[in-house]
């Protein structure tokens, strides 16, 4: 889901829908074919540089059309959505492989592929599929771009939408955020909650599917055994793991940003570039990539979640946040298990609570350019919510 620029943000508004049961086959046959033709055209595309329409047209059209069997509009809007996933691919400086669908999917050019009739979609081939829900607070925004997933037996059609940032308010103060690998510790002066991450839960999961291919990577299992449904297996843990990591995010991001605009707060976070640089210099473990996979989405998810709900974010340098004494900036001493205390004022806190201090610090210097005196911190341990 990329932000938006100019005032604009793109929403993806996901709905289930249901096709009539008479042509629920030919459907899903449709998006498995659409499925592993998207694959091939991926490739195509990446291989030969093929980004414009021009030609991918001619490198893939009646590939397409012939080998997968597409109608000729789907394998236009075949070769449309590998183009924009090579893109997106080819921008990213961390990519790793070369994207897959995994799902049984379709994409529907806006205007020329599907329309929303009362509560109906009528999709290119005659397909008519029911909405069975959908969040009406979009409506009078047009639609774009759709794709039709079938994922668990379900039909989920997800429209973009263009819609107009919602205004950033002035922010009464602000909810700084802490997060390393355990916990995720958000507060300021005056309140402070904890949450657990979901990378050790996580872990459980890449550590069975290794098990997995240890196991039977040994010769001495039969091949069948090592085929299907063992790979089937494995890619399911692995699978799991992200879901978890990927569950908790969300939800934790959510909390974060609902809270702060309930109290006009500004979320400020540390800029995490350089520590997820320097974990990538580790050796790769399941542990230090969903580390990685964790707080990049952390990022990704808060900063997003602001945008979408019109909360201010500020972004501060993670220097030493948690070295520091928030009073009186001299260095911090340890004074026990993860306790911090300071030789010149005094102060003494958990070393994560000192961590949200600065931060708030920071934002607030970032903020207002001078620092307005802060609050002795009031410790309220809240119940983290699991
Ligand atoms: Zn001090």
């Amino acid at each position: 889901m990329a932000l938006g620029c100019e005032g604009l943000l793109t929403l993806t508004i996901k709905m289930r829908v249901s096709p009539e049961p008479s042509l629920f086959k030919e459907l899903v046959s449709l998006m498995k074919r659409y499925r592993e033709a998207l694959n091939h055209a991926i490739k195509v595309v990446i291989e030969n540089k093929a980004l414009s329409l021009g030609k991918a047209h001619k490198l893939l059209y009646s590939v397409l059309k012939e080998r997968y069997g597409l109608p000729s509009k789907v394998a236009q809007d075949c070769y449309r959505e590998a183009i924009a996933i090579a893109k997106s691919w080819l921008g990213n400086p961390n990519r790793g492989r070369v994207p897959r669908a995994r799902t049984p999917r379709i994409w529907l050019t806006h205007r020329y592929s599907y329309r929303v009739r009362d509560s109906y979609v009528e999709i290119l081939g005659g397909f008519r599929l029911r909405i069975i829900g959908w969040d009406m607070r979009y409506d009078n925004y047009p639609n774009g771009d759709a794709i039709l997933l079938f994922k668990d037996g379900k039909f989920i059609l997800g429209i973009s939408k263009r819609v107009l940032k919602p205004a950033k308010y002035i922010p009464r103060g602000i909810l700084a955020v802490d997060i390393n690998e355990r916990q995720i510790v958000i507060g300021n002066g005056k309140i402070e909650y904890r949450f657990e991450t979901a990378v050790r839960r996580a872990l459980h999961y890449k550590q069975l599917a290794e098990n997995l291919q240890k196991r039977y990577s040994s010769p001495k299992y039969n091949a069948w055994l090592r085929r299907r449904g063992i790979v089937e297996r494995r890619r399911y843990f692995h699978r799991k793991a992200r879901n978890i990591v990927e569950d908790c995010v969300k939800k934790v991001s959510h909390t974060i940003v609902s809270l702060a605009k309930q109290y006009q707060y500004a979320v400020a976070r540390e800029d995490l570039t350089n520590l997820v640089e320097s974990l990538r210099k580790l050796p790769k473990e399941h542990r230090v990539s969903l580390l990685i996979l964790s707080y990049r989405m952390l990022e990704h998810w808060i900063d997003w979640q602001c945008e979408k709900n019109g909360v201010p974010l500020i972004v501060v340098d993670p220097k030493n946040t948690s070295s520091t004494c928030p009073m009186c900036s001299s260095k911090l001493i340890e004074n026990g298990y993860r306790r911090l205390r300071c030789s010149r004022c005094g102060f003494e806190a958990n070393r994560d609570t000192v961590a949200v201090l600065n931060i708030e610090k920071r934002a607030l210097i970032k903020m207002w350019g001078a620092l307005t005196p802060l609050n002795a911190p009031q410790m309220t341990d809240v119940a983290p919510n699991r």
